[in-house]
Formats: C-alpha cells, structure tokens, sequence
C-alpha cells in the first residue's frame, strides 16, 4: 500500500510540530511556508519543503496539492490567508482538509466553507491544563462535543482497593468507565468486581458537568 502523504501549510509552532511527528511516524510530508526562513528551517526534517504562498491557487496547483489525501492548514495569526486558502482548497478536491482555528468565529467561518476537522490547539491544550490543574489525577482530558468529553483518570487514593460497583459512577455521576489502562494493558471491558491498583488509569466518558463532579469527589 503506498505510504500516505500530508501537506502542512504554515510552518508556525503547530504546523511544525505536527510535521515533525508525522514525518517521525515514517510519513512524507511536504511543509509550505511563504516565509523562506521558516522553510530553511523545516527542510532538514521533513521530505519536502517549499516556500509559497497558499492563498495563490496557481502556486498550489503547481506544487501538486491535489495529489495529497490530507492537507493540514496550521496558520492562526492570518485569519483572511487561513480562509482564503481553505477556500482554494477545498475548490480543488482535497479529500480531507483539516484547519487550525484561531478563535470561535474563525473556526465556524472554516465550518461553513468545508472544512472536514477544524481543530483549536490552545483552546483544547487549555482545558486540558485547567482539569489537570484542579485534580492532579486528570491526566488527559478530551472534548467529544459541546456537552461530552473523556478523561483520563488515575487512581487517587479515594478509589484504589475499591472496585467498580463501589465506586458506583454510573449510578452517582451518570458516567461510564469505558476502560482501564493497567501499564501498557489496555482492558476495554472491565470486571465491576476488580479491585483498582494504584497506577490504573480510568478512561470515563460523561457529561461534562458530571465529570468535573466525579473529578472534585474522587481527587
Ligand atoms: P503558530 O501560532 O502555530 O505559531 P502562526 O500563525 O504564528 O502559527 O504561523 C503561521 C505560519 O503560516 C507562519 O510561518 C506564516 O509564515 C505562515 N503563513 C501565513 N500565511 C501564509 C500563506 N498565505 N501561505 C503560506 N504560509 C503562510
């Protein structure tokens, strides 16, 4: 099967750092930039670098971008530019176009005109940082939607010993233990009977409100 390839545009700090990891995942990435500087840096790294401009659809076409399954728009600070250059994009066929939203309004704006996944590194990074802020035990926390998200939860001292049934979470917080990660076990159908070990971490979906519930009075 032959090797996906990704176009990143914008070599900023996102757009870099997810070149960088899928070209250490074995991907050909191709990295654009309009700024040659940010290029020369880039180059080392990934398969292909080039300098354009990504609100010139002639450039882009020239470059081939239709050839690639995925493209990732990673520039933030230039809402028109990240608009612009989903528009041309998108009018070209890529199959999946992910973009990186600046803000509410610009990320609804990339919905409207067809972006596949608009993604909102600080604001998710954020929520992230704050749950693991007021319970330590919170060691990922990810938003499926505007009224459910997941943890991840280690074991606090409240719960290790204990199973399960006594903990009760679906009955008390409306939350469920989908799995239990015990060093790199994963086991995606626990026994309610269990007793929990002191580094098992519980993957739980829920409600946000009843997660930061289950977060206050387990931590
Ligand atoms: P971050 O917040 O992730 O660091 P930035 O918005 O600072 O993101 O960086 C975005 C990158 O996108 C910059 O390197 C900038 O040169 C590049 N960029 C902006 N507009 C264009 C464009 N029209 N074509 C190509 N690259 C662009």
């Amino acid at each position: 099967m032959a090797k996906r390839q990704y176009a990143i545009i914008g070599m900023g700090r996102f757009g870099s750092s997810v070149a960088t990891a899928l070209t250490d995942m074995g991907f050909d990435v191709l990295a654009i930039d309009s700024n040659e500087q940010r290029i020369q840096e880039i180059s080392n790294i990934v398969t292909h670098a080039v300098s354009a401009n990504s609100t010139d659809e002639e450039a882009m076409r020239a470059l081939g971008i239709r050839n690639f399954e995925v493209v990732v728009v990673a520039i933030g600070q230039d809402i028109q530019s990240s608009i612009l250059t989903t528009l041309i994009l998108k009018d070209l066929g890529i199959p999946t176009l992910i973009v990186k939203a600046q803000n509410e309004l610009h990320g609804k704006v990339l919905n409207k005109i067809g972006a596949d996944k608009v993604i909102f590194p600080e604001r998710d990074m954020g929520l992230r940082v704050a749950h693991h802020l007021t319970s330590p035990n919170i060691l990922d926390y990810i938003e499926l939607s505007d009224d459910y998200s997941i943890v991840e939860m280690k074991t606090s001292d409240k719960m290790i010993g204990k199973n399960l049934k006594d903990l009760d979470v679906r009955a008390r917080y409306g939350c469920n233990v989908m799995a239990i990660k015990t060093g790199t076990k994963m086991n995606i159908s626990p026994n309610a009977n269990d007793p929990l070990d002191k580094d098992d971490v519980l993957i739980i979906l829920g409600q946000k409100d009843d997660l930061v519930k289950l977060e206050l009075e387990f931590s």
